[in-house]
């Protein structure tokens, strides 16, 4: 079994689709922004850790440090903005790509609140993709469902 204990924060893979760009309708939304969770940076895949405000942390699997987005005492990522992204055009590869219908699909309800537990996601990006699940197709569904159970069961 793999759970999250065996799964650094820092690549919690199925938040980052082959796709670089999401295709989540966010409407508005800035949950991803505001919630407080991981935003982590990944510069194995191009992100450039030196151009951005950041935090790091220690990666729990004991490898190196992992790097997050820094924000404010409220919790809201420091380039969230009274409109929005401030940086849209040069954000980091999580925010070009995260998908909360698939977050919320493809983990378990007891992986959910855990994540919650570890500050490491929120109850308000899950509500936001369980309300979205609705806009995946048949296939995308599957293929999170399939994940599901190679990450989980
Ligand atoms: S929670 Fe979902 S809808 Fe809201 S900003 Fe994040 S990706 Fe977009
Ligand atoms: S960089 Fe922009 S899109 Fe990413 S969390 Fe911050 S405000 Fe949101």
């Amino acid at each position: 079994m793999r759970g999250l204990a065996q799964v650094p924060p820092g690549h919690l893979h199925w938040s980052l689709p082959p796709s670089e760009q999401t295709e989540v309708s966010c409407g508005g939304c800035t949950e991803c922004c505001r919630s407080g969770q991981g935003l982590f940076l990944h510069p194995e895949q191009g992100d450039d850790v030196e151009s951005y405000q950041v935090q790091v942390a220690a990666d729990p699997a004991g490898g190196s440090p992992v790097f997050l987005l820094a924000t404010k005492e409220n919790g809201h990522c420091v380039y969230l903005g009274a409109s929005g992204c401030t940086i849209y055009h040069r954000r980091p590869l999580l925010c070009r790509s995260f998908d909360c219908r698939k977050h919320y699909l493809i983990l378990p309800r007891q992986d959910r609140d855990n994540l919650v537990k570890l500050g490491l996601s929120s109850r308000a990006v899950f509500n936001a993709g369980r309300s979205r699940v609705k806009t995946l197709s048949a296939a995308e569904k599957k293929d999170c469902l399939d994940k599901r159970e190679e990450f989980f069961s």
